[in-house]
This record gives structure tokens, sequence and C-alpha cells, in this order.
């Protein structure tokens, strides 16, 4: 069969994103994978049971995600809440989804605290972005999930064409 790949919501238009928006990806690969029901939609964060919207939050300066796994670093709202165990569940809701649909690829929305897989904000709430990857990203990639940023859709399909090819 044609390999699954795990998508933000926000980026097939789901208005899930903490400010209550989408972010749609408007690319005619995305589209084609879409009518080829390769794509399993999550949007980790809500799945984990956080509201719709929600308080932006980050990852503690300094950190990233595989440090929240780790237990060494916590995410945190800008209203001061800490949302560590959300993200957790967050991250292991999309583990558990790509274990069940057989998903090995992701195409996740980059810059947030759990889809980044290039950049995450720096944990300042000042709009500053720094290299790192969040919670999900994280999760995935320390089970072997092949994480692609948007910004990256066309190095997935490469990826993709490659193992067609065997
Ligand atoms: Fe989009 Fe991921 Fe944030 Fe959900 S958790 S809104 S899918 S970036």
């Amino acid at each position: 069969g044609k390999a699954k790949i795990l998508v933000s919501a926000c980026l097939l238009g789901h208005a899930v994103r903490y400010d209550g928006t989408a972010k749609p990806l408007l690319h005619p690969l995305l589209a084609r994978w879409q009518a080829e029901g390769r794509l399993v939609t999550l949007c980790p964060e809500v799945s984990a049971g956080l509201p719709v919207p929600r308080p932006p939050a980050e990852i503690e300066p300094g950190a990233s995600g595989v440090d929240v796994i780790a237990g060494t670093a916590r995410v945190l709202e800008k209203t001061g809440g800490d949302a560590t165990a959300a993200f957790l569940q967050a991250a292991d809701n999309a583990l558990a989804l790509v274990v069940r649909t057989g998903c090995r690829y992701a195409l996740l929305i980059d810059g947030s605290p759990s889809c980044g897989s290039i950049a995450i904000y720096d944990g300042r709430f000042e709009g500053h972005k720094q290299p790192g990857e969040g919670v999900v990203a994280a999760r995935l990639r320390q089970a072997g999930i092949a994480v692609y940023a948007h910004s990256q859709i066309e190095d997935l399909a490469r990826a993709l064409e490659r193992e067609t090819q065997g």
C-alpha cells in the first residue's frame, strides 16, 4: 500500500491553533496525498484535551522537546500555567496514532511547541525562534518516524518516491 503520513490538523485547514485559526498549506502535493487517502490528520494538543483557543505556550528557554520528554524542562503558558502534562499527553497520542495507522512519515507545521521540527520559540514569549523541535516531533523522531516540517514538503515527496522505487 501507499505510505501514510501524519499531518498537523491546522495544515489541513482545521481551526485548532491556540488562537483559534488554521494555517492551511495549499500545496498540490498535499491535495494529491489527501486524494490518495494517505493522510492521517491530528491536532495533538486538542487530542490531549487542550481547548481552542488556549493560551500561547512555549518550551522553557534553552530547552527543546527532548528535554520535556526527559523531564528536565517544562512547557509554560504565557499566562503562567504549566502545560507540560498536556504536551506530553499530546506526544503520546501522536505516537499511538502513528503506530495504529502504520505511518512512518509525518508532515508537521514548524514553530509549534508540539509540532515544530526545525525551529521553536525561545521560551521568552517575545516572538523569537531558535533551532529546536517541539514535544510531538521529538517523540515521533525517537520512535523512528521521519518528521518533515511543512516547508520541507518537497523533500518528503522525494523520500516517498525513493521508497516506491524500492
Ligand atoms: Fe497545529 Fe500541531 Fe498546534 Fe495542533 S498542536 S494546532 S496540529 S501545530
